[in-house]
């Protein structure tokens, strides 16, 4: 009999006990929380120990968890997510971008030949001139004189006669050079450059400073390389942006040994603050044959365990690989930028060491092409089932080869910003009927089971992931145009766009475990929002702000100006 009333009062006992035994470090409540975990996908409260989630739920239990020593966050009805995963940027690159000229913003060639005259200005005799971010299909009005699409480079000579300039196309898979670089670079009427990539020449022949591909590196070879101290610089800028725009997590796409030793001295130091997973730069072969005796590297804010390669250019460009001729340069498909056959060697070796392979692929010849060698290795090697090999950008995809990215495991890691940015031109590469039914193709891929991921590619587009939840909601460029969007049949839900930006995108890394949902047991990463991106109306969402960005526990970032009440 007393052990009877014993066994019947004791769950009675645990559930008056007076809350837990150990206190939280942070108690975050008194907003709106969404944990993209779909058991419970809103929250009221969240408590945090040892720089993991101890609880998920309601405040007043969460309030059970603070002690003298707790540190309390009251969102005051601002939004919590979990932190930003950026699946697909270049960390240094990041850094970096902030040193050069951003050319992003130039609306036409005059504007950028000004920015140059007034760098001239001010380099040394003799420095190079260095800058990235120009389109010359969103410029209006169009240069007069153009070669196969692009500008020429004497307005730019004329302003930097002495100093030698290298300006890096939006997408990274083209340059523009003035006189004094091809002088430099020993580049002449003759100059030939093989396979994967283009000297752009006038009719006479001579060289228009447009060098795309492969040909990039003819002028990159000269510029003098970062230092050790360069780097670091570079990474404190990038880290610092990152934790700005709400980005806990970040997967760097092809990093050298260089930066991964700068890594690990951050790491060291204390100054790693977001959580990195690194591809190894697949280009660098000895690289990749030190990692294969090793293998992986796992831990909790650095982890180096994949290898990124490039199948081909971009669009913009017109290097992306496609299975028909670009609609507005006929008999032209582009180009593979790497052997296909390398590519299948590297999918195989870094298969059986245990690596993900990540790659570059935008035109539907590439995706194509690029899954074909991954089935191989697949195939040769059927006890690694979970592998999660990715193509970074799967930007425009056969739509028979769609399906084939979650029937193999392959993840289409995409870059929705790219979506609002390039649309209104990608059309006149690819055409209506191309464009319509296979560019872009998220909600396409969703359905057909595979897991999007979203980055931004930075710093091809700002790291700033808020336009790119818009844009895969939206399908609208960031003017907010066209009316309904483009191809509105894509647009993907809120749920489905805050998860490729958080726990899908963990998955993209193997780490949907340990991140990408607030869930308990997982790392206390959490992104706070001015306003409800989840339900506020959508020409809104762009005038978010992040307020606070929260790593391991410990808040990493706060906005200054906003007014949130921390005790
Ligand atoms: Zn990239």
């Amino acid at each position: 009999m007393k052990n009877t009333l014993l066994i019947l009062l004791l769950p009675l006992v645990l559930l008056c006990s007076c809350g837990p035994k150990e206190k939280a470090d942070l108690v975050i409540y008194q907003g709106q929380i969404y944990t993209a975990n779909p058991q419970m996908p809103q929250a009221e409260a969240v408590a945090v120990a040892g720089g993991k989630i101890v609880f998920v739920g309601k405040k007043d239990r969460a309030k059970t968890y603070i002690g003298d020593d707790t540190k309390v966050i009251e969102l005051e009805g601002k939004t919590m997510i979990p932190g930003f995963v950026e699946s697909h940027g270049h960390l240094l690159g990041l850094g970096n971008f902030k040193r050069n000229l951003d050319l992003m913003k130039v609306n036409n060639y005059e504007e950028l030949v000004e920015m140059v005259r007034e760098a001239v200005t001010k380099a040394e005799p003799g420095e190079w001139i260095l800058g990235r971010g120009w389109h010359q299909s969103k410029w209006i009005p169009q240069p007069e004189a153009m070669v196969k699409g692009y500008q020429i480079h004497d307005a730019l000579s004329a302003v930097s006669p002495d100093n030698p300039v290298m300006l890096e196309h939006a997408s990274g898979h083209a340059i523009f050079a003035n006189a004094k670089a091809m002088e430099i670079a020993g580049i002449n009427a003759k100059s030939d450059v093989g396979e994967g990539g283009e000297i752009i020449r006038d009719p006479q022949g001579k060289p228009t400073g447009i060098f795309t591909e492969n040909a990039e590196s003819l002028i990159g070879r000269h510029v003098p390389r970062s230092s050790p101290q360069s780097i670091r610089k570079d990474l404190e800028t990038a880290i610092e942006t990152c934790l700005k725009y709400g980005i806990t997590s970040f997967q760097d796409a092809g990093s050298n040994q260089m930066a991964i030793d700068a890594y690990k001295e951050f790491l060291q130091t204390g100054k790693m603050n977001i959580r990195l997973w690194v591809m190894l730069s697949g280009s660098d072969s000895s690289l990749l044959e030190s990692w294969y005796k090793k293998g992986p590297e796992r831990g909790s804010f650095l982890n180096i365990g994949a290898i990124k390669l490039y199948s081909d250019g971009a669009l913009g460009s017109r290097g992306a690989w496609l299975l028909n001729e670009y609609t507005d340069r006929p008999g032209h498909f582009g180009n593979p930028v790497t052997p296909i056959d390398k590519i299948a060697s590297i999918s195989k070796e870094g298969l059986s060491h245990g690596f993900q392979v990540c790659t570059h692929a935008i035109g539907d010849r590439a995706n194509r092409e690029v899954l074909n060698v991954y089935e191989a290795a697949f195939e040769a090697y059927p006890d690694k089932k979970d592998h999660r090999f990715r193509i970074e950008h799967a930007q425009h995809v056969h739509p028979a080869d769609i399906p084939r990215f979650a029937e193999l495991g392959v993840i289409p890691s995409m870059q929705a910003i790219h979506m609002s940015s390039d649309r209104p031109w990608a059309i006149d590469r690819l055409g209506l009927l191309r464009i319509q039914k296979s560019a872009y193709m998220w909600k396409a891929f969703l359905e057909s089971g595979a897991k999007v991921i979203n980055g931004t590619d930075a710093p091809v587009e700002p790291v700033d992931p808020i336009p790119g939840f818009y844009a895969f909601i939206t399908r609208k460029t960031l003017k907010g145009t066209p009316e309904g969007g483009y191809e509105p049949e894509q647009k993907m839900s809120r749920a489905e766009a805050l998860k490729a930006y958080t726990l899908d995108a963990a998955y993209g890394a193997f780490e949907e475990k340990m991140k990408g949902s607030i869930e308990v047991g997982k790392y206390a990463d959490f992104t706070v929002l001015s306003q409800n991106i989840m339900n506020i109306p959508e020409d809104q969402i762009l005038n978010t702000e992040v307020v606070m960005t929260i790593v391991d526990g410990k808040v990493k970032y706060k906005k200054t100006v906003g007014k949130l009440s921390q005790k």
